[in-house]
């Protein structure tokens, strides 16, 4: 879970009751003038009680007030500046709230009465998503996600063409015979998967060997899957895709017998590696949701792979990957 518990600062209030008293010879504070008849006294200053004023709406202050830094405030000022609002109803937020990696805060009920995006961990509501809606195959995807996915087949194509040439680029040459893309919904993917199949699962790759003839030659053949999860907006897709075709590159290059610690991790790093390529909010977001993935896998490989190799060549990873079966 991406979410932060806060502790709102709702309880620094301090309601304090400034003394009305008779005159004496006192100067006020705010108007620098000798006071003759009725003072209010505040934390050892004076002020004509008409000069006690709010810092907010400018107003005089009877009665209690409440005080952040040196400015005094009407307490109903003070929690409408101070107090953080509910992105998702929009109430004050008072005691423990939460706040996600994009920064809405919310009040814990929220997570009890509203799903949460599938695709990009938002709180699915009005006020955040626009709302969102469950797909045939149980996803909960948020409207935000929805309106910005990849629609055509063709897309699904560019993308792993694209995402060929950026690896390349980063130093990761993939062979793309027969290298083709099929985008899938939960229940296909679920398919294609097997056993190996999970609910936090975004793409698979599966590499299939048939073998033929061609004039009284035999030969084999090797056709590479990748299958990505459909519905989703496109740099989501790019960020599985990274992932599926180093597990192309460790199956052409390696014995591909490492643990699935260093498997898994090398190719969330190879992922990591092109999210900070592309300068984009919803990239860096993404790669900080893998860094913080408890998951001992995904989320602890990719921790131990950029402890060994961030700041080195990447052929030293794809070396150390040849010639080891383990971080
Ligand atoms: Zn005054
Ligand atoms: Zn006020
Ligand atoms: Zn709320
Ligand atoms: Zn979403
Ligand atoms: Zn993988």
């Amino acid at each position: 879970m991406n979410i932060k518990r806060i502790f709102s600062y709702l309880a620094l209030l301090l309601i304090l009751l400034p003394q009305v008293c008779s005159a004496q010879k006192h100067i006020c504070k705010y108007c620098d003038t000798g006071i003759s008849s009725k003072f209010i006294e505040v934390e050892g200053d004076y002020y004509h009680p008409e000069h006690f004023l709010c810092a907010e709406c400018k107003k005089q202050i009877e009665g209690s007030y409440a005080k952040n830094a040196d400015n005094f405030y009407h307490p109903s000022c003070y929690k409408k500046i101070f107090h953080s609002k509910c992105d998702v109803c929009s109430a004050t937020l008072e005691g423990e709230y939460f706040v996600d990696l994009y920064g809405n805060k919310y009040h814990p009920e929220h997570l009890q009465e509203n799903s949460r995006c599938d695709n990009c961990d938002r709180i699915i509501c009005e006020n955040i998503t626009g709302g969102g809606k469950q797909l045939n195959d149980g996803r909960n995807l948020c409207n935000l996600c929805l309106e910005n996915s990849v629609k055509s087949n063709s897309s699904y194509k560019f993308l792993l063409n694209k995402l060929i040439d950026r690896l390349r680029g980063l130093g990761l040459n993939i062979d793309t015979k027969n290298l083709s893309i099929i985008p899938v919904d939960r229940t296909g993917l679920k398919s294609a998967a097997g056993a190996m199949y999970s609910d936090n699962l975004k793409g698979f790759c599966k590499i299939s060997s048939g073998s033929g003839s061609v004039n009284g030659r035999k030969f084999t053949e090797e056709n590479t899957t990748i299958y990505v999860l459909d519905n989703i907006p496109p740099i989501y897709i790019e960020a599985t895709l990274a992932h599926e075709l180093m597990h192309v590159w460790l199956h052409q290059n390696t014995k591909n017998n490492q643990t699935d610690q260093l498997k898994e991790g090398s190719c969330h790093y190879i992922s990591y590696l092109y999210l900070k390529s592309v300068n984009d909010k919803t990239a860096h977001l993404i790669s900080k949701m893998m860094l913080s993935d408890t998951n001992p896998v995904y989320g602890g490989g990719l921790r131990k792979v950029i402890e060994k190799f961030s700041g080195k060549y990447l052929v030293e990873l794809l070396n150390y990957l040849k010639k080891n079966t383990s971080l």
